[in-house]
């Protein structure tokens, strides 16, 4: 089919990037599994190393079911182009890599991922990049951070764990003044919930391994690129504006105007990076992908009603929905993310530490792992596992204190997943 305007999301989820397989016929997208394509000719391989047509030469690079999922992701996404790779931080790597120098920064949110935490305050250094981290509602702090060598600012649309939502129209603006990206992860809210890029991101990044897959099968990631950003308006990112040494001096936006993130992310990222995808993996995310809106909407219809019910017992303190009328961040609902505000909240348990500990090895239906956007209902106590490895003060600014507990909200029966709750908290608090 022809991706038009007039398609609806629902169509789309199912559609977008999808032919039937020239070869056979095949209906659903075949699981290409092969390493390397026969080139036509020598003539035909030579065009394609020189980027003058495109196709499939390698799968580190390219392969027709990795690419059905990338086009699928960039149309839901409102976005002109994508790269699929092999985890949600592969993907913050490979959005990083073309913008980023030794000794330049980044300028990110405080409430992010936990693992993102430390993969920009730690692990990027060696490849001499720095963050700053800003409270991203402290918008003065926010441009007074941005230097003459920043090269992105970063935030998460709905951030993990605790139900905040972004602003990110105000974000934008800031990013837009200053003449650099905004990078938006998306995870957490999915392009059916908000999209980006119409509020002013230039790149979206993805963990499909989340509510974009839906089952808790693979691991993967995406970068969605908007084409609106012109990266030869000024000096700053001379991967993509000048002649590229990696590719034989090639000028990528010059060459492939609005698709030269894109281009780069697959020709350089993947070529030497190699955080490439597999079909299989892409295989799993299209089929999750089918029925996205659907269960957006019942993880929402669910996450409202637990939390409305966490929220009036005695035996939790704070919810931080943003679903709930009482939540500061109630009002953006409307403006980021109109549908919803989501399905992964936290809350914290009279008792502390201790209490939440017995809370989540009391639970039956909720599972105890470090994922999230499963079917099923997900829990974790983010202070002893995923933000173990932050100080207790960026536990708290991450909305991860001890005494907090993330909740994924599955599609499962609603009555079903109170009851769980409600014996685990009788555990918890018994004294
Ligand atoms: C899980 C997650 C990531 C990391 O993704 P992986 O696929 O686990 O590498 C990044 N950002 C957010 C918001 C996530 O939930």
């Amino acid at each position: 089919m022809t991706d038009g305007p007039t398609y609806g999301f629902d169509t789309l989820q199912i559609h977008a990037g999808s032919r039937p397989d020239s070869a056979t016929g095949a209906r659903q997208t075949p699981i290409y599994q092969t390493t390397a394509y026969v080139f036509r000719d020598s003539e035909h391989a030579a065009a394609l190393f020189n980027l003058q047509e495109v196709g499939f030469i390698y799968s580190r690079l390219t392969n027709p079911t990795v690419a059905v999922l990338q086009e699928r992701i960039a149309t839901l996404e409102g976005g002109v182009g994508a790269v699929c790779c092999s985890s949600g931080h592969a993907a913050q790597i490979m959005a990083l890599f073309p913008l980023m120098a030794p000794n330049k920064n980044i300028v990110v949110s405080t409430r992010l991922y936990g693992g993102t935490v430390t993969q920009f305050s730690q692990t990027i250094k060696r490849f001499g990049w720095s963050a700053k981290f800003v409270d991203f509602d402290d918008l003065v702090s926010l441009r007074a951070a941005i230097d003459a060598d920043t090269r992105a600012v970063f935030c998460e649309s709905i951030a993990n764990p605790g139900g905040y939502i972004t602003d990110l129209p105000e974000i934008a603006k800031l990013a837009d003044e200053a003449g650099i990206p905004l990078i938006v992860d998306n995870t957490s809210a999915t392009p059916y919930l908000c999209r980006p890029i119409e509020h002013g991101a230039t790149l979206v990044v993805h963990s499909t391994t989340k509510y974009l897959t839906g089952n808790g099968t693979v691991t993967g990631g995406c970068i969605v690129d908007s084409g609106k950003f012109d990266w030869s308006s000024s000096d700053k990112f001379p991967s993509l504006s000048q002649p590229e040494p990696a590719y034989h001096g090639l000028k990528f936006h010059e060459t492939f105007g609005s698709l030269a993130f894109t281009f780069h992310g697959i020709a350089i990222g993947l070529r030497d990076l190699g955080m490439t995808m597999n079909p299989q993996a892409a295989h799993y995310t299209l089929l999750g992908i089918e029925t996205l809106s659907l269960r957006m909407d019942r993880h929402i219809q669910n996450a409202v009603e637990i939390a409305k019910w966490l929220d009036a017992d005695d035996r939790v303190d704070l919810v931080t929905y943003a679903g709930l009328e009482s939540s500061p961040y109630f009002d953006r609902v409307a403006k980021i993310c109109p549908k919803g505000a989501g399905a992964l909240f936290t809350f914290s348990i009279k008792g502390g530490y201790e209490a939440c500990i017995k809370f989540v090895d009391s639970l039956e239906i909720f599972s105890h792992v470090a994922n999230l956007g499963d079917s099923r209902s997900l829990v974790i106590h983010s202070a002893s596992t995923t933000h173990r490895q932050l100080s207790p003060e960026q536990q708290t600014a991450a909305g991860a204190a001890p005494d907090v507990v993330r909740l994924s909200i599955g599609i499962e029966n609603v009555l079903d997943l109170i009851s769980d709750l409600d014996r685990a908290l009788t555990a918890a608090t018994k004294s």
